[in-house]
């Protein structure tokens, strides 16, 4: 699907000087050429509207157990538009092969039980855990030597993927990160076109605790997953409020060496939600940019981000141009009539959003619980009352808003709602209630699998005809058992 367009000339001199959007490879669905097939069109018109809407970047995201570095029709098309392609990801668990735990325990990290972990990520103080990477990056390097900025990110879990042996006890998972980026940066100085290295920010390693200093080609990649999107990061939620100060520290520790990684479109993150956020988006840019960066990607996942997040495409096109169209005038050259409607949707939609992981609401900071489960029910009333001024005033436009797809977003709401409802019942030790509860969002998250089932799927894409089924599963299973299985 190729996103609406941008509905202003775009303006020159754009204020980021790096536009880029990135996505999970592993959401292609590579190894079934029928899935790989299916995307084909669509990745075309996504490529030619990046380049119709000033967009410049792209990144694959690798995680383990990809065998792909990229897609190769669609970086054909990005490369045909000029449009660079970056690489990496969270790669140090694919560099460092799980097997070798066999003959290199060494290059492993020390868990907290004294043993050799697998797991997570190495021994940033191991010369051969060192060795055995750098010669992956070479490797990653030599197939794409054009890349401008290499990912080197970690394991994606949160706490427990850190080494503790008796050299690295003493450095915090900010300072192994960065070590082992500075060796990166080092190694691959000499080469030609030498990227540059980007230190993930992110979960264990959001908020700066470093005692090393950064090599002058090693940048920062700020990527606040775990805040709330109801309002810009630097607005009145308390929860932000540590993350922008975070990320104000870093642009100093790295003398304004930083790209920022956010998640305004990403359908995972919203759990597949109808959430436009463009006062959000609109606030965060402006923040980001008044305090020096110039740099920032965004998430989407295929043509299921298009429909969920329709008008942020555009927004986020434009406004890392420029600020001059405010949200209230974008809305309206965007949608028109639909303008209030949409406005409407997003206050809705971001209550919900002040979870930090409305994909889990379970696995939300407990301490928020009472007052997310309280600004949910006001989001649940919002978009009952809009969708059914919709239905009275018959506003339903495949383009402009499509209430089969509000439809599914609300009674998905309502499912997360009675899931976290629940664990608020269970932690009080009100096990009855929460059983009652559990339940009721069972026969919920049913009625949702029906909606999303009826939608086309070449409006839904991949991530409606394949993840959001995965995910409705994994969440029937916790319902039924008490435990995420995946
Ligand atoms: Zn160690």
């Amino acid at each position: 699907m190729r996103p609406w367009p941008v509905p202003v000339p775009l303006p020159d001199n754009p204020r980021f000087a790096r536009r880029c959007f990135c996505s999970d490879i592993k959401m292609w669905y590579y190894a079934d050429a029928q899935a790989l097939q299916a995307r084909r069109a669509s990745d075309e018109q996504f490529v030619e509207w990046m380049a119709d809407s000033g967009l410049n970047r792209f990144l694959w995201i690798h995680h383990p157990g990809d065998t792909w570095d990229e897609i190769p029709p669609m970086a054909e098309a990005l490369r045909r538009r000029g449009i660079g392609i970056e690489h990496g990801g969270h790669i140090l668990p694919t560099l460092l092969p799980r097997e070798r735990i066999r003959d290199i325990p060494e290059a492993f990290r020390l868990n907290q039980h004294g043993e050799r972990a697998p797991d997570g990520n190495c021994c940033p103080h191991s010369a051969v855990a060192l060795k055995v990477i750098l010669a992956g990056i070479d490797k990653l390097l030599d197939a794409h030597p054009e890349t401008p900025l290499l990912h080197f990110w970690g394991a994606d879990i949160r706490g427990g993927g850190w080494c503790y042996c008796k050299h690295c006890q003493r450095l915090t998972p900010q300072d192994q990160l960065l070590l082992l980026c500075n060796y990166i940066a080092e190694h691959v100085e000499r080469r030609v076109n030498a990227p540059e290295i980007a230190y993930l920010a992110y979960y264990d390693t959001i908020i700066p605790n470093l005692s090393i200093s950064p090599h002058p080609k090693v940048a920062v990649e700020f990527a606040p997953r775990d805040r709330s999107y109801r309002f810009g990061l630097a607005g009145p939620d308390a929860y932000n409020a540590p993350l922008a100060a975070g990320l104000t520290e870093y642009l100093r520790i790295f003398s304004g060496r930083v790209h920022v990684f956010e998640y305004h479109m990403d359908s995972v993150l919203f759990g597949g939600l109808y959430a436009p956020l463009l006062q959000t988006l609109y606030e965060d840019l402006n923040f980001y940019h008044s305090i020096g960066v110039r740099s920032i990607s965004n998430l989407y996942f295929d043509d299921y981000s298009i429909l969920a997040h329709a008008p942020t495409f555009p927004a986020y096109a434009l406004w890392t141009r420029s600020s001059q169209v405010e949200p209230g005038e974008l809305r309206l050259r965007l949608v028109g009539e639909y303008a209030q409607t949409w406005s409407e949707l997003e206050s809705a939609a971001g209550k919900l959003l002040a979870h930090s992981e409305l994909r889990y609401p379970e696995r939300t900071d407990p301490a928020r619980w009472e007052m997310l489960h309280a600004l949910g029910e006001a989001a649940q009333k919002q978009l009952g009352l809009l969708l059914r001024a919709c239905k009275q005033r018959r506003l339903h436009d495949p383009r402009a808003l499509r209430l089969d797809f509000l439809r599914y977003s609300v009674k998905l709401a309502r499912a997360r709602q009675l899931q976290l409802e629940a664990a608020i019942k269970a932690a009080a030790g009100d096990h009855e209630a929460a059983r009652a509860l559990r339940a009721t969002a069972l026969a919920a998250l049913g009625q949702t699998d029906a909606l999303l089932e009826a939608l086309s799927p070449a409006s839904k894409g991949l991530f409606g005809v394949r993840f959001l089924p995965y995910m409705s599963r994994i969440h029937q299973a916790y319902l039924q058992h008490g435990t995420f299985m995946g």
